[in-house]
């Protein structure tokens, strides 16, 4: 007997959970792509994505994932022979980082370690040590996918302003964006990156790349950028045509302008405090299976500077690879694996794994993946601290205690912050 039979659950940290409006939209024909419908809904899209990076500045839509989005944006600004900082910490801030050493930059490290966020004196040091401003961009990851660090961009910005450096402020936010507050304007970040099939609740394909005035001004003053990655054209409406590089990304764009819809109905404050509320019931769950003797434990220590999309956890001695597997076949729910946290390959790959709560989530989601994992914990054994789902529900009904019932999703959300 399998008790996974249902509508499976897919709890790992992207491509996250497709609402059925968005697979529905995306169940047409193909449209003409030269005129119509499809040109003027994909032109409405430029002011929603802005919003959703809260910024007044230029994107590019780009048919791929987050990776690249991760080139597009070096392509643009940062030519063979120039120097990045890269402050990482974790698995994806070495993945761009490796992404600019391809396209031959000189890439200078900055490595936090897989548990604790970027340090901003660190990174304000290397920056005054850079007298002759060789650095030409900052690589911050908002939040690792891997380690579920959450880094503060705006604390970066301000170590450059305070130093007078000119390097242009990066950010990687393909796991944060519609998920952890960004602001991507009020904290200074020059160029930011997404992609569609996290926050944004849309399948893999889409990359996007937000960018500041003088991120483009950098570009204007590029040797060359290859045509495909050079977002002038994207960016500029009265090239319509080219945004795309050929085909429209017809069923896409489709899904995303209801995904957009969908996140500006509910408002994208009640947006980041809906993950909010649901990372919180996570994490509290996760501390008390890990009291009593317990062995599971969060990667990230402060809840400071814990990601609101993903949580990182390792049960030792192979104990995360067992709880996934029992998971996915005796309950229906898939977790993400460890990545990034130990060897490939080592016996210590299958004792970290990770939750992925971003996008479209809700608390009976959250609730009954957290009831999962306890009776998963039970099944197998492993030993584990009492209390998990009680802690879980705690949050939640605290958060939502002053919300009257009938009140629609949207407005409980917002009483909830
Ligand atoms: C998922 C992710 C990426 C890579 O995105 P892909 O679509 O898998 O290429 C990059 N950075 C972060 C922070 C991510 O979460």
């Amino acid at each position: 007997m399998t008790l996974s039979q249902g509508r499976p659950y897919l709890a790992i940290p992207g491509p996250s959970v497709m609402p059925d409006a968005v697979l529905a939209a995306m169940h047409r024909p193909a449209p003409n792509i030269y005129e119509g419908e499809i040109v003027e809904l994909a032109a409405g899209l430029i002011p929603d994505l802005r919003a959703v990076a809260r910024t007044k500045g230029h994107v590019a839509i780009y048919i791929g994932n987050g990776h690249a989005a991760w080139e597009a944006a070096l392509a643009n600004t940062v030519a063979p022979g120039e120097t990045v900082l890269v402050p990482a910490t974790g698995r994806f801030g070495h993945g761009w980082a490796d992404m600019a050493q391809g396209l031959g930059a000189d890439v200078h490290m900055l490595d936090f370690g897989k548990s604790t966020p970027l340090d901003p004196a660190a990174v304000e040091a290397a920056l005054r040590a850079d007298t002759g401003h060789k650095i030409k961009a900052v690589l911050v990851t908002h939040v690792d996918t891997a380690s579920s660090v959450l880094n503060d961009v705006a604390a970066v910005r301000a170590a450059l302003d305070r130093v007078g450096h000119p390097a242009l402020l990066m950010a990687d936010c393909v796991a944060s964006m519609a998920v952890d507050r960004f602001e991507m304007d009020a904290w200074g970040v020059d160029v930011a990156v997404a992609a569609s099939q996290k926050g944004l609740m849309v399948p893999p394909g889409l990359g996007f790349v937000f960018f500041s005035d003088k991120a483009a001004q950098v570009r204007a003053a590029m040797p060359r950028v290859s045509r495909y990655w050079d977002w002038a054209p994207r960016a500029n409406p009265e090239q319509f045509y080219q945004y795309w590089g050929g085909t429209a990304p017809t069923h896409h764009l489709y899904g995303l302008r209801v995904a957009l819809d969908m996140l500006h109905g509910e408002g994208i404050e009640a947006v980041w405090a809906r993950h909010e509320t649901l990372a919180r019931a996570v994490w509290a769950a996760c501390e008390a299976w890990g009291q009593g003797g317990g062995t599971l434990r969060l990667n990230v220590a402060n809840t400071a500077h814990r990601a609101r999309a993903v949580t990182a956890l390792c049960l030792p001695q192979g104990g995360a690879g067992q709880l996934r597997k029992w998971c996915e076949t005796q309950a229906g729910v898939t977790l993400g694996i460890g990545l990034g946290m130990a060897e490939p390959g080592s016996p210590a790959a299958d004792d970290f794994f990770r939750i992925g709560h971003m996008g479209h989530v809700n608390a009976h989601m959250v609730l009954g993946m957290l009831g999962a994992v306890d009776a998963g914990l039970k099944a197998l054994g492993l030993p584990h601290g009492s209390g998990a789902l009680a802690a879980a529900t705690d949050v939640v009904a605290q958060v939502t205690a002053g919300a009257t019932a009938g009140a629609p999703a949207s407005a409980a959300a917002a009483a909830a912050r």
